[in-house]
């Protein structure tokens, strides 16, 4: 009997455990993706992103004999029509880690087990699972440097070769077509222009480490810092639809480290936040949704997210060059470098009082990359609510920020057309990326800071000190 391959957030053919064990086992295999009510809970963006990875990834599949089914529906309702269609014995997938999906994926496998299908879970998306990472008195972590100190050393499963041509049922069930699932339909008016920035699919994001490797990991320890530099990665969009694995990665980090490449480490160590936001989020699945301490929850934080300084920091409008740059570089691109990240969320939960959770839930609907455990502990660790928060209330300057990380202004005139003469692409670029309601033009004036950035010190740490927790 057929094995249905109820495909996720894995997006590929190479290094993927329940792909592999499906095609060994010689039994037909039938790919499908579902359009589940979590699919449909996607932000704007990362819902148009998947829309491009499961184009790419269904010629993928059509290059190795297969094809991929596409349905919509409640996951578990779904899958047992297609089960009746086809004939299939078992349905396998790879594991998932965020409270929805454990829930979902928790009912769908009982459900399943009880009519009597061999219904199964497999590793792919983590390099240790969370439960396998243990404190001494047999916790969690809640640090990262212990976290890692606890991994670093750990051996990581050599990935997989595609497993080349699949087996094939005899006859297809039928699918549904992409384009009628308008998975970009949120999009507003710049879904174009962030489709030019992606690296879509398993061949690119090979193509990209490919030239990371060669290329930038030597002084990654330094240009990943650096605002205006092509100096990361940037295979987090990959990772986090799954076409590419971290095993993937991290096998090229230790070869490159092999080879004396001196940011090779400090890579592995990136690839390993990654793993504790997921051991957190799996530990303490309130990481997404609410203060990890709830201590915080008496911190005069606004939770209106429709204020006026919200709107400003939204729309890249604080009057703040550092903060304005990374909003409208995710505007474009629909990726932000990591130490814009840190420094928008700074300005927004401190100096705009703002609560996290509208920062997150804007990131969520604007980045490519979202991933759920990532975004969250990105946002308590700047917030200081997070289990691993900076040690001490730190407030974020944006100014010094943009003088260690942006010394000759090139990032923030790459994303900030005011004020230049002939402004560059990617700063034009983002007057069409942006909604047309929000009447903005690249010739408008530049605003004045909603908040100084003393000012915006002196408020936070004030709050602070005044905490009642
Ligand atoms: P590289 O520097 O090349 O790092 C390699 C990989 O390591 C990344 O692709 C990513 O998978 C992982 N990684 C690196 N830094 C982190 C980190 N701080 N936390 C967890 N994993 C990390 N990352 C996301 O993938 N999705 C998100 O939604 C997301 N939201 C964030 C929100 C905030 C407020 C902050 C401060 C950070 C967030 N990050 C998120 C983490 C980080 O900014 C991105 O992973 C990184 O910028 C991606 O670029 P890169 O692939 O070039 O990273």
């Amino acid at each position: 009997a057929p094995i249905l391959l109820w495909f996720r957030r894995d997006l590929r053919l190479s290094d993927h455990p329940a792909l592999s064990a499906a095609a060994e086992s010689g039994r037909p295999v039938i790919p499908v993706f579902l359009r589940d009510p979590l699919v449909g809970a996607l932000g704007a963006a990362p819902r148009f992103r998947l829309g491009l990875g499961l184009e790419q990834f269904a010629a993928s599949l059509a290059g190795a004999n297969s094809r991929l089914t596409l349905r919509s529906g409640p996951a578990l309702e779904t899958l047992r029509a297609l089960v009746r269609e086809t004939g299939a014995g078992a349905v396998w997938w790879t594991r998932a880690y965020d409270p929805e999906s454990v829930a979902r994926d928790t009912e769908v496998k009982a459900a399943l087990k009880a009519d009597g299908l061999d219904a199964r879970s497999f590793g792919g998306h983590l390099m240790f699972e969370p439960w396998t990472v243990e404190t001494k008195d047999g916790g969690f972590y809640k640090v990262y440097t212990p976290f890692w100190r606890a991994v670093r050393g750990r051996a990581v499963e050599a990935p997989r070769p595609a497993p080349g041509r699949l087996p094939a049922p005899d006859a297809w069930p039928g699918s549904e077509r992409l384009a009628d699932w308008r998975l970009g339909a949120a999009m507003d008016r710049g879904a174009e222009i962030v489709a030019r920035y992606a690296q879509v699919g398993e061949r690119a994001a090979q193509g990209r480490l490919g030239h990371f490797m060669a290329h930038v990991v030597a002084g990654y320890g330094e240009s990943r810092d650096r605002l205006a530099e092509d100096g990361t990665s940037c295979l987090s969009e990959n990772l986090s639809l799954g076409e590419i694995s971290p095993h993937q990665c991290w096998h090229a980090g230790l070869r490159a480290m092999e080879e004396g490449k001196a940011g090779a480490e400090t890579f592995l160590q990136e690839l390993v936040w990654r793993e504790f936001a997921y051991h957190l989020m799996h530990h303490t699945p309130r990481l997404t949704s609410g203060n990890w301490r709830p201590e915080w929850d008496a911190f005069p934080w606004s939770e209106d997210a429709g204020a006026a300084k919200v709107r400003a920091w939204q729309q890249g409008r604080t009057g703040i060059e550092m903060v304005d740059a990374g909003m409208r570089e995710m505007y474009v691109t629909g990726r932000m470098h990591n130490r814009a990240r840190m420094i928008v969320a700074s300005y927004l939960t401190k100096h705009l009082m703002t609560h996290w959770k509208i920062g997150l839930k804007w990131f969520e609907d604007h980045l490519i990359d979202w991933d759920p455990a990532s975004n969250a502990l990105g946002w308590q660790w700047s917030a200081g609510s997070g289990p691993d928060a900076t040690p001490y209330f730190r407030v974020f300057n944006p100014v010094t920020q943009a003088k260690r990380f942006d010394p000759d202004a090139a990032y923030r005139r790459r994303w900030i057309a005011e004020g230049q003469r002939t402004p560059p692409e990617p700063a034009r670029a983002c007057f069409e990326a942006i909604p047309r309601r929000w009447g903005l033009a690249p010739g408008d004036a530049y605003p004045a800071p909603v908040v100084e950035p003393a000012e915006g010190r002196k408020i936070a740490l004030e709050a602070y000190e005044n905490r009642d927790f």
